[in-house]
């Protein structure tokens, strides 16, 4: 077996599941374990400057072997697993030359299959790891840090590849959104990086989400009922008006690829006081800033129907695209498309319909689009991952270091 997934196999034996409810960092100490495994490995490849600080965030660099100035890249991957499912006692099994049909998951009736899960098909002849389907895989983003390590240490294995600076990073509690949070960009030392935390062969991401969640809340009056009449003003029946006035057919449910939302996530309700908690999404800044005047503009109307003051709108900013920090550097996205097609890997470039770890870094001065694993059903038992596609993954790291290289020579 390769060294590659003698790395994956080893990395998901650790059980590195964060936990949103611990607000520690790392929020869970098997990633403290795991980040000290690696630590070692890094250091034993070689690397130069391996540090893991008290957070559990570990950087390490691969320095150039150029006599000219290339400006140092950075790939970066996150050591937790979902909270969504169990990530302790993976047993992954290997499925050789698959063939198509359905893989049973283990002893039980879990299976994996084509009819559920199309992209199969475009499999056969793969080897494949899965699950036994008690526990999610962890390729994400396990299979990004093996595929980040091999593609150092073939660069390390043959000194005649060029390359610049090549900066490591993997980061705890992506899953629960603070991956970025603590995350030093200055000591990183990269001038642009990119996540290796995406599915299928070929993916390229560097568009997100704007992201604003907008909180409504609702005053009402409170009677006791029997003497309710022209008194009792029931917040729970101002906020379904304000819910009614909402756009129904711009809702997760309704929409796709592009396109943005409005989101009623949760609600609270009582008769003296009702909130309704959305999130609004939109790829344009221009369009964000158009939703949110929206919902201003609806309380406003309500307010004029009531009593003023009944109806308040809380907006509060969450992430931005990347795309903003991304495109005035073109070459970023250039050199992984390049890469990719260089490597017979046809580039697939999509929105991302959430936020990433790498929107968070890119508006932290470190732009960071994010570039394919070869995994896929991520964050379930049903999670699995074709080796030849971890392969060209370590692939494309590697060739997009040494265009970075030639680039600037
Ligand atoms: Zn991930």
């Amino acid at each position: 077996m390769n060294e590659l997934v003698q790395r994956f196999l080893r990395y998901v034996t650790f059980d590195t599941q964060s936990n949103p409810h611990n607000s520690a960092c790392p929020s869970s100490p098997g990633q403290f374990t795991f980040a000290e495994f690696l630590k070692t490995e890094l250091i034993e490849l070689g690397l130069s400057d391996v540090s893991l600080d008290s957070n559990g965030y570990l950087m390490a660099k691969l320095p150039s072997n150029l006599e000219y100035d290339v400006p140092a890249i950075g790939f970066i991957a996150h050591m937790d697993t979902a909270p969504d499912a169990s990530g302790k006692d993976v047993k992954p099994q290997l499925v050789e030359d698959y063939q198509g049909g359905d893989i049973a998951l283990g002893k039980g009736d879990e299976v994996l299959s084509p009819i559920q899960y199309p992209d199969l098909h475009r499999l056969h002849g793969h080897n494949l790891i899965t699950t036994d389907g008690t526990t999610l895989l962890g390729a994400d983003n396990k299979a990004g840090i093996a595929e980040i390590i091999s593609a150092v240490a073939e660069l390390i294995a043959h000194p005649e590849i060029p390359h610049g600076d090549i900066c490591i990073g993997f980061t705890p509690d992506e899953e629960i959104g603070r991956g970025a949070n603590l995350f030093d960009v200055e000591k990183f030392g990269a001038q642009w990086a990119y996540t290796i935390d995406g599915g299928p062969v070929g993916e390229l991401e560097y568009e997100n989400f704007n992201a604003t969640s907008a909180d409504v809340i609702c005053h009402g009056t409170n009677v006791h009922p029997g003497t309710a009449k022209d008194k009792m003003v029931n917040a729970m029946n101002i906020a379904a008006k304000f819910q009614l006035m909402m756009p129904a057919d711009e809702t997760p449910e309704t929409t796709e690829g592009y396109e943005g939302f409005y989101h009623l996530k949760s609600a609270n309700m009582s008769v003296a006081k009702s909130e309704l908690g959305y999130i609004i999404r939109d790829f344009e800044r221009e369009g964000l800033e158009a939703r949110k005047a929206f919902m201003q503009q609806k309380v406003a109307e309500l307010n004029d129907q009531l009593d003023k003051g009944r109806v308040e709108l809380v907006l509060t900013d969450s992430y931005f695209n990347m795309k903003e920090m991304v495109e005035p550097h073109p070459h970023i996205i250039e050199l992984a498309k390049q890469a990719m097609i260089t490597c017979d890997v046809e580039p697939m470039i999509k929105p991302i319909r959430g936020g990433t770890d790498g929107a968070r870094l890119s508006f932290m001065g470190l732009p960071c689009p994010n570039i394919f694993t070869g995994g896929y059903n991520f964050h379930g038992i049903h999670e699995f991952i074709s080796i030849e596609g971890m392969e060209q993954a370590v692939k494309v790291i590697v060739t997009l270091a040494e265009k970075t290289a030639l680039k600037y020579k």
